[in-house]
Order: structure tokens, then sequence, then C-alpha cells
């Protein structure tokens, strides 16, 4: 048997962060993940230096042997009507990473031990401590598998569904001739809203990886909506005809819409897992990333109460991060949809509120400081295994 305190379920952004912020503290922890590394996410991949920063990642020294696409600008707008561009002339405002790679360098500097290639198969209280697949016990189980995360499922057994974003992404590797005949140019991402406003779609050039996807918080039709974007795209010769790679499919939860149960006794959520992404732009990692240095915090000092009391804490500073959570909608929500349009339609020419309010609050959260890590140095009390 296999003894640790912390079991993190899910070797992603955040079961990687959560492992690594502990470890500076001087607590062990073990990371179980159905997947062999390096995996792919389905994702479009964009970070903001704030998340950068947050996991102290030397930018320069990551492009060196990985993609890092500088992003300096932004094409904005509505399907069917002309973009607005939004340039920021100080240093790039968000980065184009392939998740490929990124998840892998996050998850082999962790410093936990990686069980990889294993699922989640079983859980069974014993005592104080969890057993999880019969061969490891823990006194605290992480939950970090993304949104279809089983511990997360475990601790919210009898929830009605809530209402998912459900997105498709091809990302493929240019060909010479197809790099000297696309026009996106990977400075400048674009993000074209659906007309229902249910969703956006964006094509965005990393290097020489071009990464076009479509997401919506309405499951119906999605194929649909993918293939007519593709086509618009097409026509206007922003992409190639030709395109390579299929479209693949996965969703998250937007904080706002999400209701589920963040701790339990002995249990924590933590990135999509808790239903996290930022509501208007999707953004997940930074969320993941924020959770997870939270609730390392809150870890290192519950020493060995793990109990919902023990691990309040945690809520408490999730909430103070991300605000309330509002299942039903917010005020924006309960206007008719055509006004919202029109709304939207007006909201999308105005050059001036493209770039502050849509691209710097919406997509990039610039108003918000990267966390602040709490002192590195370790907790010796709390450096016994279990
Ligand atoms: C199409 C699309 C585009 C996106 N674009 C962006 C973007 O540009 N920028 C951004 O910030 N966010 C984006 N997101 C959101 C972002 O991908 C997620 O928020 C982020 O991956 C969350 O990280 P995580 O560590 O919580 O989960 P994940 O990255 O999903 O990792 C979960 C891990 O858990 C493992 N796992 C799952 N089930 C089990 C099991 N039963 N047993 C063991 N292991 C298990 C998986 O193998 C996986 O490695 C996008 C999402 C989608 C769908």
């Amino acid at each position: 048997m296999l003894e640790t305190r912390v079991l993190i379920v899910g070797g992603g952004p955040a079961g990687s962060t959560i492992a690594w912020s502990l470890k500076r503290a001087g607590i062990s922890s073990v990371i179980l993940d159905k997947a062999h590394f390096p995996r792919d996410k389905v994702c479009a991949g964009w970070v903001t230096p704030a998340v950068m920063q947050e996991l102290e990642i030397d930018v320069d020294q990551y492009a060196r042997e990985h993609v890092l696409q500088p992003i300096t600008a932004f094409r904005t707008g509505l399907m069917g009507q002309d973009p607005v561009q939004s340039e920021f002339l100080d240093d790039p405002v968000s980065f184009g990473i392939r998740r490929v790679e990124f998840d892998d360098f996050l998850l082999r500097r962790c410093g936990a031990e990686l069980r990889l290639g294993e699922g989640l198969k079983s859980i069974r209280s014993e005592g104080n401590h969890w057993i999880v697949n019969d061969s490891i016990r823990a006194s605290l189980l992480v939950g970090a598998g993304g949104h279809f995360c089983p511990v997360a499922r475990f601790i919210n057994d009898n929830k009605s569904p809530e209402t998912a974003v459900v997105a498709q992404e091809t990302e493929f590797h240019l060909s010479p001739e197809q790099r000297r005949r696309c026009p996106v140019l990977a400075t400048t991402p674009e993000l074209f809203f659906t007309p229902d406003l249910k969703g956006y779609g964006w094509v965005f050039r990393k290097g020489e990886y071009l990464n076009i996807g479509l997401g919506r918080e309405d499951k119906h039709k999605l194929a649909g909506h993918v293939e007519r974007f593709c086509s618009g795209l097409t026509e206007a010769g922003r992409i190639p005809a030709d395109l390579p790679a299929r479209f693949r499919g996965h969703a998250y939860l937007l904080y706002s819409h999400a209701d589920r149960k963040l701790i339990d006794e002995r249990v924590m959520l933590i990135g999509d897992a808790a239903g996290l992404a930022y509501p208007q732009s999707g953004e997940g990692i930074r969320p993941a990333v924020e959770s997870a240095l939270l609730a390392a915090e809150v870890i290192r000092h519950c020493g060995d109460d793990r109990s919902v009391d023990g691990l309040y804490p945690y809520l408490e500073e999730m909430e103070a991060r991300f605000g309330t959570r509002q299942p039903g909608g917010g005020l924006i929500e309960l206007l008719p949809m055509r006004f919202r349009q029109i709304l939207a339609s007006q909201l999308l020419k105005n050059q001036w509120l493209v770039k502050n309010l849509v691209v710097n609050r919406w997509f990039l959260h610039r108003q918000d400081q990267a966390l602040k890590q709490h002192d590195p140095q370790p907790d010796l009390e709390l450096q016994n295994p279990i």
C-alpha cells in the first residue's frame, strides 16, 4: 500500500500546481492520472502573463524549448460583422502555449510521486483515510481530474447536472505553403462571437501551429456551428480549405453557473473539477492554477483537521478571489435576447469598449493582479508523510 498525506487525482495544470506548491511547503503528494504524459488537452492554449508569474516560469527559458507565442493584439467581432483590432504596444498581454508541452513541463517539475496511466477506479473510507484503487492510502483527496473528475462526482452524488460550455477545437502544424497563405498573424488571435451570444469561435496561430475552435453554453448542434464558422473563415481566405486534423470536443463549467460542492470531509476540488472557468472568456488555466495555490495554502495551515470545518477557509478564499456564484444567471442574462444582441452588436463595433471591456477585462483579466505566493519555506511540523 502506497501511503501519502495528499492524493491528487489529475495531473493537469490544477493537479501539478497544487503538488508543486505543497512540495515547497515540505508536504509530499502523489498524483494519479489516467493518461501517460506528454498528453494533449483540448484547448486554445492562451495563458496570461499572470499565470506565468504565479507559476514562476521564466518565459525566455521556457521559450527556448517550447512553443511560446507572444500576443500583442486581438481582432474581435460578431460573426458576420467587421472585427475591431485592439493593439497593445507594451509587453505581450498574453501567450500561446501548446498543452501537450505545457502540462508535461508543469507535471515533470512539480515534485510529486507520479502514478501515470492509471485511472481512478475505487474510493473507500477507512478510519480517517481514503483507500484509492485498493493500493493508495491518503488522508486528503484532491479532485483535479478536469470537467469529468470522478472525485467531483463522488462528493456531488445527487446533484442535477449544471449547464456546461461545450467546445470543439483542432490544432495542427501548418505546411510551409499554408504558412505563406494564412493571413492570421501569430501575434493577433481572432475572436468572433456567435450572433445569439451563446459562445464564440477563435482562430489562433502559435508559431507554426494553427488552432481553430468554437465553444457555446448550449450543446445543441455544436458541430453545425463549428462547420458554419469554418466555412465563413475559409470563404474569407483566413484558414486553409484543407484542414488536415479532425475537431475534438470537451466541456467546462463557468464559475458563475456551477453550484457544486468544493469541499467535503477530507476532500477538496480544484480547477475544472470545481467548475471555475471565467464566465465571459472560458479561460480556465488561470483559475485552475489559482485554486490550486489557494488550496495548498489551506492544506498547509489546516494541520490534522481535514474536516469540512478545517477546509472551510478554502471556500472563503475562493469567494474572495472569484466572487459569489450566481447559478441562476446574472442581471444581463435576464435581458431579452434581441435586446442583448443589439447591445452586443453596438458594443463590438466600438474600438474603445472592445479594447478596454472585452479584451482587457473579460479576456485578459488585467484588472486582477497575479496571486501572491505565500512564504514558500517548508513547514517543518507538516513534513510527516501521512
Ligand atoms: C476547447 C477549449 C478551449 C480552451 N481554451 C482555453 C484557453 O485558451 N485558455 C485557458 O486558460 N483555458 C482554456 N480552456 C479551459 C482549460 O482547458 C481548462 O480550464 C484547464 O485545462 C483546467 O485544468 P485542470 O487541471 O483543472 O484540468 P485538465 O487540464 O482537464 O486535467 C485533468 C487531468 O485529470 C485526468 N483525469 C481525468 N479523469 C481521470 C480519472 N478518472 N482518473 C485519473 N485521472 C483522470 C486527465 O487525464 C487530465 O490529465 C479551454 C477549454 C476547452 C474545452
